[in-house]
Order: C-alpha cells, then sequence, then structure tokens
C-alpha cells in the first residue's frame, strides 16, 4: 500500500476544485489541433452534465465541491492505492500500520450498547484457496448506512487498523467495498476488466453519498473515453510520458514503478508551471529600467574603519556580491538571508552607502516602530561622522536631520539616507530613491515592496530576512530573487544555553535569573499575548507585570507591550539599554532586531503556544554580548509536536537546522504562503522530498525563458497562456 498525499484514514473530503490548468488554457486559447484531428465527443473541458451516464444528483453533490468538468474529475487524484493482486493476510496482532484484506461476511449482528449507541459488527473470515482460516470483526458505531449494506455471504475489502479486543482483532470503522459477485466471477477471464480488482486500485478522497468505489469507476471510465487533444505540460525535454498516460497510470498504475514515473511526470508538471511563474518574473525584473548606483567606495570604507570589529567572511562577501549589482545598470532584486545576530545591518548601511556615493538615496524600511528607530539610532551613530544626511519616517512622526552636508558636494538639504516603518512608502522626499532595503522581508507583504518599487526607473533592491530558509525553499519561494547567505556569526559570541521546563520548574527558573541579575545581567521576560481587546490586553499586561516585579524586586522591571505609546516606548527601551531597568516584560514587539548585549537571559512564558520560527528569533535577542547566554522555555507541551519543537531548540541554536525542522513540523503551506505570492499552488508535489524535481522544473523554466523570451516559438506559446491567464487567476484573487 502507498499513498500519494498522506490522508487520514477514514478521512472523507473532496479537495477545493483545481484552479486555471493548462488544458483550460489550451482550450481557450484555440491552440491548433493536429490535424485531421476533430473536436473530441469528451474533452478535459466537457462539463460533467454532459456526460450522460453519470447520475445528475451526483454531478450536482461534485460541482459543490469545485469538480465540475472532466478535467476536475480526472485531475482528483488518489489518496492512496491497494494493491488488490495480493491482499495481506489476516493480521494475528493489533498494531503496526493500516492493512488491506479480503473476506467473507460469515456472520453480522447488531446490538444496543446503552446511552442511545448502538454497534454493528461483522465477522469476516479469511479465503486462502478452499480452506477457510483466519477471521476478524469489524465494527462501526451507530452507522445506520453499514448495516443496510453488508449481508452474509458478501465478499469484502477491508481497510483498517488491527486492534485486539479480548482474543479477537478488531477493524473499528474499517473502509470497506463490496466485491459485486459478477465482477468476481468473471474477473478471471481477460476479456472483462475493472477497476476494482485483480490491480493496483486508486482510493480517491470522497464525501458522503459518494463512496471511493464512485469515484473508481467514473474515474476509469472517464480515462477510457476522454480524448485531446491537449498540449503538452511539459517541454519535450523534461517530459518521459504523455500527459494522459501519466494521469492514467497515476489513477490505475500497471505498477508500484509505473505509478512512481506517473506522479514524478504530474509533479514536475506542476513545478514546472511554478517556475514559469518565477522566471516570467526575474525575465521582467530583467526587462525594467534601471541605473548603476554604485560610488567608489571610500565612504563605505570610512564606516568600516569606524567599527569596532573586523567584518565576517560572510559579511564581506555578500557586500561584494551587492556592490557587483549595484553597479550594474539592471536594478538589482537581492535578498540577504542569515540568521538573528549575523549582523545583516552592516551589510545593508555598506550597500546604502555606496548608493549614497553615487548621489542616489537609500531608504530602509522596518517591520515595526521600535525596530525602525533602534535601525535610526545605530545608523546616526555611525553616520554622524561620517556627515550622512539621516532621517527617520514612521507612522508616528517625522524626525529630520540637519546634519553637515557629506562631502560638501549635495546642493539640497533632503535626506540621504531614509530609516522608516511602511509609512515610507507614502513619503514625497524620496525622488532620487536609487537603493530600497527592505529589513525582515517576511514581515511585509508582497504588495507593500511592489508599492516601494513604482516609479519611473526601478531603484535597486535589497531584501533582508532573518528568518533562514531551507535552501530547498529559496529557489521557490524566493526564486526570483539573487541570493546572498550570512552563514557565519561573528566571532566572540557567548553561547546560548536553552532549557525546556514545565511550569512547575517556574520558581527555580525565577531563582536562576535573580542570581544573574544580582551579578549585573538583564533579563527579558516574554508571554504571548491573551486577548486582542485593547482592554483585556492592557489588564493582562498589568497584571503580568505586578507579578514579575514582585518576584524580582529591588530590581527594576519595565513593561513593552504593542499598546505602548511611541513615546513611552522610546522611553522604555532607552532605559534598558542604559541598564537603568534590569527586566523587560515583553509581548513578541521584541521578536525583531533589539540589540541589547548585557541581556543574556530570556525567560519564554507559554512557549508552546510560538511557532519554532518565532521562538529562535525571540531567543535571538540574547547571546549577543561576551557573556553566557540562557533562554528558559516554560512550556505546557503535551502533543508531540509540542514535544519536538521545545527539544529541537534545546538542541540546536542553528537558524539553517530550525527552518529545517520547522518546515517538518508545519510541511511548506505555512512558509510558502502561496496565496501571498501570487504562484500557483502545489498540490501532489512535496517540496522537501521533490526538492530534486524543483531543481530539474527550475532549470529548464530559465533555460526556456532564455531561449525564447518572449514565449514566441510556436512549441512554447501555450506556455506564455498559461502564464497570462495564471497572471489574470492571480489578479482576480486579490
Ligand atoms: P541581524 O542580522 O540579526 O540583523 P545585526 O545587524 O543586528 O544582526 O547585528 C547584531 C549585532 O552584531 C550588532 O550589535 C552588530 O553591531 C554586531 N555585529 C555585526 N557585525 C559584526 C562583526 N563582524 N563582528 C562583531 N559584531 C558584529
Ligand atoms: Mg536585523
Amino acid at each position: 500500500m502507498f499513498g500519494i498525499t498522506p490522508v487520514k484514514t477514514g478521512e472523507t473530503c473532496l479537495a477545493p476544485g483545481p484552479s486555471v490548468a493548462w488544458w483550460e488554457v489550451t482550450a481557450r486559447a484555440k491552440i491548433p489541433l493536429s490535424p485531421g484531428v476533430s473536436a473530441p465527443p469528451t474533452g478535459f473541458l466537457t462539463p460533467l452534465r454532459a456526460v450522460e451516464w453519470l447520475p445528475a444528483a451526483r454531478v450536482r453533490q461534485l460541482e459543490k465541491f469545485g469538480i465540475a468538468t472532466v478535467g476536475d474529475l480526472l485531475t482528483h487524484l488518489p489518496s492512496r492505492h491497494e494493491d488488490r493482486t495480493r491482499f495481506d493476510s489476516f493480521p494475528r496482532e493489533e498494531g503496526g500500520a493500516a492493512v488491506c484484506v479480503c473476506g467473507i461476511v460469515a456472520k453480522t449482528a447488531s446490538r444496543w450498547l446503552g446511552g442511545g449507541r448502538k454497534m454493528f459488527d461483522a465477522l469476516l473470515r479469511e479465503e486462502n484457496g478452499h480452506a477457510l482460516s483466519g477471521s476478524l470483526t469489524c465494527r462501526w458505531f451507530n452507522a445506520h448506512y453499514v448495516q443496510k449494506k453488508i449481508a452474509v455471504g458478501q465478499k469484502l475489502i477491508v481497510y483498517g487498523k488491527p486492534k485486539r479486543v479480548g482474543k479477537q482483532i478488531v477493524f473499528d470503522h474499517p473502509e470497506f467495498e463490496e466485491i459485486e459477485p459478477e465482477e468476481e466471477g468473471q474477473g478471471t477471464q481477460e476479456t472483462y476488466e475493472t477497476p476494482h480488482l485483480q490491480r493496483i486500485a486508486p482510493v480517491h478522497p470522497a464525501t458522503a453519498g459518494i463512496t471511493p468505489r464512485d469515484l473508481r469507476g467514473w474515474i476509469f471510465r472517464l480515462l477510457k473515453e476522454v480524448q485531446g487533444p491537449f498540449a503538452e505540460p511539459l517541454p519535450a525535454g523534461l517530459s518521459r510520458l504523455p500527459y494522459l498516460e501519466a494521469l492514467r497510470a497515476v489513477h490505475f498504475p500497471q505498477s508500484q514503478e509505473a505509478l512512481a514515473a506517473a506522479r514524478r511526470e504530474l509533479i514536475l508538471g506542476e513545478f514546472f508551471l511554478m517556475q514559469l511563474c518565477i522566471a516570467s518574473r526575474r525575465t521582467e525584473n530583467a526587462a525594467r529600467p534601471g541605473q548603476a548606483h554604485c560610488g567608489p567606495g571610500r565612504l563605505m570604507e570610512a564606516f568600516h574603519r569606524q567599527l569596532p570589529f573586523p567584518l565576517t567572511g560572510a559579511q564581506s562577501r555578500s557586500i561584494a556580491e551587492i556592490r557587483r549589482d549595484l553597479a550594474a545598470p539592471r536594478p538589482m532584486n537581492r535578498m540577504l538571508h542569515g540568521d538573528v545576530g549575523s549582523g545583516k545591518t552592516v551589510v545593508a548601511l555598506s550597500a546604502m552607502l555606496l548608493a549614497v556615493e553615487a548621489g542616489a538615496q537609500a531608504a530602509l524600511m522596518a517591520p515595526t516602530q521600535i525596530l525602525a528607530e533602534q535601525h535610526y539610532l545605530n545608523f546616526k551613530r555611525w553616520l554622524e561622522p561620517l556627515g550622512v544626511r539621516l532621517a527617520l519616517r514612521t507612522g508616528s512622526r517625522k524626525e529630520a536631520n540637519a546634519l553637515p552636508l557629506f562631502d560638501g558636494q549635495a546642493e539640497d538639504a533632503a535626506p540621504q539616507i531614509v530609516v522608516g516603518t511602511h509609512a515610507l512608502l507614502y513619503g514625497e522626499e524620496m525622488e532620487r530613491l536609487g537603493l530600497a532595503v527592505i529589513d525582515e522581508q517576511h514581515k511585509f507583504g508582497v504588495l507593500q515592496r511592489a508599492a516601494l518599487l513604482r516609479g519611473a526607473t526601478a531603484p535597486d533592491v535589497l531584501v533582508m530576512t532573518a528568518t533562514p530558509i531551507p535552501r530547498t525553499l529559496t529557489m521557490t519561494l524566493y526564486g526570483d530573487l539573487e541570493v546572498s547567505t550570512l552563514d557565519e556569526l561573528p566571532a566572540g559570541r557567548g553561547k546560548i544555553i536553552t532549557a525546556a521546563r514545565d511550569a512547575s520548574k517556574l520558581p527555580d527558573a525565577v531563582a536562576f535569573i535573580r542570581k544573574h541579575l544580582d551579578a549585573g545581567r538583564q533579563a527579558y521576560v516574554v508571554y504571548p499575548l491573551i486577548d486582542e481587546s485593547a482592554t483585556l490586553e492592557a489588564k493582562a499586561a498589568a497584571a503580568e507585570f505586578e507579578k514579575w516585579q514582585a518576584l524580582f524586586a529591588p530590581h527594576r522591571c519595565e513593561l513593552l507591550h504593542g499598546r505602548v505609546p511611541p513615546e513611552e516606548k522610546d522611553a522604555i527601551m532607552e532605559r534598558f539599554r542604559k541598564n537603568e531597568s534590569q527586566v523587560l516584560i515583553a509581548t513578541t514587539v521584541i521578536e525583531v532586531g533589539i540589540d541589547v548585549p548585557n541581556a543574556n537571559i530570556m525567560l519564554i512564558e507559554n512557549a508552546e503556544r510560538f511557532g519554532l520560527a518565532q521562538l529562535h528569533q525571540l531567543r535571538g535577542r540574547i547571546g549577543r554580548g561576551s557573556h553566557k547566554s540562557y533562554c528558559i522555555l516554560i512550556h505546557a507541551a503535551d502533543t508531540p509536536e509540542g514535544l519536538k519543537k521545545m527539544e529541537t531548540l534545546e538542541a540546536t541554536a542553528n537558524g539553517f537546522e530550525i527552518a529545517e525542522a520547522d518546515l517538518q513540523l508545519r510541511g511548506p503551506g505555512d512558509l510558502l504562503g502561496t496565496a501571498q505570492s501570487g504562484l500557483p499552488p502545489i498540490k501532489i508535489g512535496d517540496l522537501l522530498a521533490d526538492a530534486g524535481l524543483m531543481r530539474l522544473a527550475r532549470k529548464a523554466a530559465l533555460e526556456l525563458f532564455e531561449a525564447d523570451p518572449e514565449l514566441a516559438a510556436p512549441e512554447n506559446r501555450h506556455f506564455r497562456s498559461l502564464l497570462e491567464a495564471r497572471a489574470r487567476e492571480a489578479t482576480a484573487a486579490t
């Protein structure tokens, strides 16, 4: 037994209808048919209503799930297959994976259990040649429809998990299917072919009223009746099977190898479409008019000389990569990614100084006010000696700085570097914007990024993210960007020790923190938001504060959350930075960017409520000075995923490892956010397991665009139509 996508046993659902598919485009775009082929009686676009042998009531039901055409139904793929050429033998023991067996119903019974519950059971006997051996009991509770369907003497295929009850082996609520006598009787004759038996049979996601058996029968027949023409979804070099053959084999494979090959073909089709979108974006970006924005580098070198530390190798390498892009007349489209604390800010400012020296303006956009202001303060310290004009622009205020002119050459007083939140997007003073840096890119919507880039000539763009992205995903998620990676932390960083403890250990943790506070260190206490409402949140925060202040007195605690007014926030941060307060009680507003090296302890309450990546981000606030740092996760995790999360954090502080683990735990869905990215959804493929196919698809898509950027060649025209349809669909979705 092997599945296409893992679906929980007994789960009954139909997937939502597919989005635009290549065959629709083929039809809409009226791709010329091969000569001599006339319009087919049943094509992919034929509505199911027009297929006269399908029961009308069922068709209406399917339509509710978005399955309205022959193509929709044929791409409703099986969630697993059952090898019905050789059934498993009856299990004698409990446990293990689900098995698929075939047997004769020897006895049925139903009885009341009390509490209005009714149990129906069927005793199944194994048929071994002529000798009967083995038996098992199938049980259903409160399932009247089952009772009506099962009778003594029937032959049943049953799929379930064996469980021991007393002396018996029992399947509770197994999936089952009756074998019709005529199928059985003629199954051995070569002229008779049933979709249900003597083969590797697909099991499709089904729903009440429509059984997997119904779906299998319909799809079997449709696969025989459907005819082309279609343009193949893969370029010739990539494809090993015609599409229709692959589709047939994914439903009704001749062998496991055939299934794997067909699956490869369909996944590749899906991935290729995605990479086609990405490649077309790249091509578009490259075609936008841009300018070179790169000074000789003296200003940047002066900045580097000021730094109290040497650059890491990774920083120097990234700066060199960015510099090459800045010097080219094309618009830069680059992502800088690296773990928290890897020193992205220095790289960003270096790039900005190169642009400023070339006479352009540079902007840095941060996701929160706190972060924007912190960048601003750092920049001010660094830029004042260089004489670069700096301005801050956030939603709540505007603070222009009249600093001496750089080099005595600029004739206007417009800022050369602007730091801000997305309020930046609405500013007027960015007329000569040459470089836009977006910090913590994952916090911004795609649209905001796009807004920054409107305007006659495209500025160079550098996006930065502290969420390390597994390599398998970068080529998808950020496939239209060049990538620079900071894979090296600055030397001399204190180690972070992480311990996950349950709530009973809180007093120990408090004592431990006190000890460090007494020794002159500072600490963060992070708690999750309890409620979205302003009054409740303020109340909860106030209660938190009272609690911690009492525990840590006489050390001073301060409270920081999303609803503290901006001026007060500054004052709080400033006092913490100056060690006038020792403990910062905070919500996740401190998640990104805050940098206080003397703070070396973090306690996170209800850690199980945070995501893995978020916990890692939070933890990145410590370990910034030379002191050994400690992260204490107080948690009430009781699920395997929750515990795995805690274990992962204890085991590693490497952001890339954590990102991989996160991907395994949550699946790539969240990370990808395809809805937001405007990319087509991935349905069959697995971004982790099928990463090799993604690479293949990517290479092919890039090559296709390189050879034929307009996709004008006859064999490529349907790809063009596909992209246009995709773009229309994405626009309609926003
Ligand atoms: P992030 O990549 O998380 O944005 P930052 O840019 O905030 O990291 O840098 C974290 C801290 O490391 C800052 O205090 C910064 O000054 C310091 N830093 C940056 N580069 C180096 C380096 N090469 N050596 C030592 N410290 C560095
Ligand atoms: Mg940062």
